[in-house]
């Protein structure tokens, strides 16, 4: 019925999230009726992001300059790092635009589930960012599951030494709820209103 490219195409596009086969096809099938329009630049598009993302060596984050924009704005309180993550939750927070320090994305959790220790995510360059004497406090945005909760707690125990102020996110971050779900307005009252740990 349709040629193996199609097939292949299809398939890519069903790994998205919120996109199983049928949305995929039908997806790729909006491809293929706009080819000029639509299916050209969106190849474009893939090749330039393809070629160009990087992960920040700072943060962690997702950006195509090295380091990341984040990073390298100077407007940007530098003393003030909040934790998450997952950069689809530094994304909700910069949605609200509540937020005007740096970021530290860890790229999971730690889960005794599902064999993840402290050496899988991105911890190490944490502690040494914590460590540089450049940075007053580190806020724990990390979601409110168990997983995330004990993630908080072994990085505030990691990084009691080096000194810092350790911050949690305030109440009104529901408990297993994820930062991407909420709110502008919510996710910056409970930054607002972040407590010490
Ligand atoms: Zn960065």
């Amino acid at each position: 019925m349709i040629g193996p490219e199609v097939e292949r195409l299809i398939q890519l596009l069903a790994k998205l999230p919120g996109l199983g086969p049928r949305s995929a096809r039908r997806a790729v099938l909006a491809l293929l009726k706009r080819r000029e329009s639509l299916l050209e630049p969106l190849a474009r598009a893939l090749d330039e992001a393809a070629r160009a993302v990087t992960t920040c060596s700072v943060c962690g984050n997702l950006d195509t300059r090295e380091p990341c924009a984040i990073c390298a704005d100077p407007r940007r309180d530098g003393g003030l790092v909040c934790v998450v993550e997952d950069v689809a939750d530094l994304w909700a927070l910069e949605r609200g635009a509540a937020w005007r320090g740096r970021y530290h994305v860890l790229g999971g959790t730690l889960s005794a589930l599902d064999g993840i220790g402290p050496e899988d995510i991105n911890l190490g360059s944490l502690v040494r960012r914590a460590e540089s004497g450049q940075v007053r406090e580190v806020i724990l945005a990390t979601n409110a599951t168990v997983d995330g909760q004990t993630t908080a707690h072994y990085i505030s125990d990691r990084l009691a030494p080096s000194g810092v102020t350790l911050t949690r996110l305030a109440h009104g971050v529901p408990v297993g709820g994820e930062l991407d779900y909420l709110d502008d307005g919510t996710l910056a009252q409970a930054l607002k209103a972040r407590r010490p740990l």
